[in-house]
């Protein structure tokens, strides 16, 4: 980092306040100032060109030089920059985008709602959810379920799912008693000796049984699940969990919202995580790659069955009183459509089937490695979890910050990642990424891993 007294560094430390910082360290520590993209790789400020190993937040999907998306963004700002949805008002692109998405949806989606953020489609599905309980005379049935080390987003109720301390430590959650959180399905970390991968699904579904039965099934309304948990440290749901758990939900009638932010858009080799891991689900929240994350942007995606319920309640309260002023944004709607068009022209899903083998092949060797404990993945996402242990898969403490050490290597030798909870590194490049970038990614985390295992006491 330069640290002239004007440069862009440390004005960045005069005046800006960054999410999921050490704010302190960071103003001995300066940012890293991406100025470029091309590709699958950005650039720093000073020329350093780095591998976008995490697509940015999970979310890059095409790359940091889509010229299609930036003629879409031009194209509407010039014809029309604002419209809004309240009141009966529409967009070309909104109703275009809505239509392609229901298209594109599980059979059961019929309706899409648009916001700006993960965040607020998970706040949105949860306000729908209980507005819908009202509806049909049901107001004691208002519980959410969702699972520990879920991220589900940082706003005051998105917030209560989210099942990682860090994102509620300080900030007064919960507020609420209608959030409960069940084990995170990580064989890995959760699983008993001796227990089969099918047995500890078993073991999940019936925990999930259990809760809804202690609870009252009148009093819960649903669960809210990534197909494939993400910030949470990569977890790939274990054999036959998503069917036994969906068993239970649907014998206490309690929906099923697939939290599709991060999956959604070929992350696990198919249009949704649901469609890997047959979820049938009431609601199907998306963000992150809907627009590749040019311009903000996301959805709740609903049945028909949970529409008609909130249809026939808005007209007895004269409308749904609810709305966001930049939701169904036209740019970010026209920028959505135009990527969703590139992801079928260019066969983004079949190209992201064909280069996942290759993926999961290099993730899998790191496994060899003496610090992985686990090397786990689908699709072009996937994680290492570090550990002292490998035989006992004992941890590292966490003060020695070894995934943080592993990411810091990997800044060294041009490539981003990410630290997860449970001493992971998270890996989920843009979709576009050829075998050659996932040869490079691999190498130089490789070569990191090496780094920190040879300073390590
Ligand atoms: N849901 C999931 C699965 C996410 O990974 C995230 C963000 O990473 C969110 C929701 C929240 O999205 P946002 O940061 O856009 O509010």
């Amino acid at each position: 980092m330069s640290s002239a007294p004007n440069s862009l560094a440390a004005r960045d430390i005069a005046y800006t306040v960054h999410g999921y910082t050490n704010l302190r360290q960071h103003e001995e520590q300066g940012p890293l100032v991406i100025t470029g993209g091309e590709g699958v790789w950005v650039s720093d400020d000073e020329g350093k060109k780095y591998l976008e190993g995490l697509a940015g937040l999970w979310c890059s999907s095409l790359g940091f030089s889509e010229k299609r998306l930036v003629e879409a963004a031009r194209r509407q700002l010039e014809r029309m920059p604002y419209t809004h949805t309240f009141s009966h008002r529409s967009s070309e692109p909104v109703i275009e985008l809505s239509e392609k998405l229901v298209q594109m949806a599980p059979a059961s989606v019929t309706k899409a709602f648009l916001m700006n953020s993960g965040s607020e489609a998970n706040d949105t599905a949860i306000k729908l959810i209980w507005y819908y309980n009202n509806a049909r005379g049901k107001p004691e049935k208002k519980r959410i379920i969702a699972r520990r080390r879920a991220y589900h987003g940082i706003t005051l109720a998105a917030g209560h799912l989210t099942g990682l301390p860090y994102a509620r430590a300080g900030f007064d959650l919960p507020m609420s008693d209608r959030f409960f959180h069940v084990t995170a399905p990580s064989w890995y970390r959760e699983g008993l000796p001796g227990e089969s991968e099918e047995e500890f699904s078993t073991r999940l579904a019936n925990e999930v049984d259990t809760l809804i039965r202690s609870l009252g099934a009148d009093t819960v309304a649903a669960f809210v699940a990534e197909p494939v948990m993400g910030a949470g440290g990569v977890v790939v749901p274990p054999k036959g969990y998503f069917e036994k758990v969906q068993a239970v939900l649907k014998k206490h009638d309690v929906l099923f919202v697939a939290d599709e932010v991060i999956n959604g858009f070929y992350r696990t080799g198919n249009t949704w995580g649901c469609d890997t891991y047959n979820i049938q689900p009431d609601i199907l929240t998306c963000a992150k790659q809907l627009s590749a994350s040019y311009l903000p942007i996301s959805a709740v995606l609903m049945s028909q069955d949970f529409y008609e319920v909130i249809a026939d309640f808005s007209a007895k309260h004269g409308n749904l009183g609810m709305g966001y002023t930049y939701g169904g944004h036209p740019v970010a709607a026209a920028v959505a459509l135009e990527t969703l068009k590139i992801y079928e022209e260019d066969k983004t899903g079949e190209h992201v089937r064909a280069v996942s083998p290759h993926f999961q092949k290099r993730l899998a060797q790191l496994a060899d490695h003496p610090l992985v404990g686990e090397a786990r993945g689908v699709g072009l996402i996937g994680a290492i979890e570090l550990v002292r242990d490998k035989k006992t898969r004992e941890p590292f403490e966490v003060s020695a910050k070894v995934a943080p050490q592993v990411t810091g290597r990997c800044l060294a030798h041009g490539l981003i990642l990410r630290p997860l909870p449970g001493d992971a590194v998270g890996i989920c490049p843009p979709l576009i990424i050829t075998e050659a970038e996932i040869d490079q990614l691999f190498d130089r985390l490789t070569a990191a891993l090496d780094d920190v295992a040879g300073v390590l006491p």
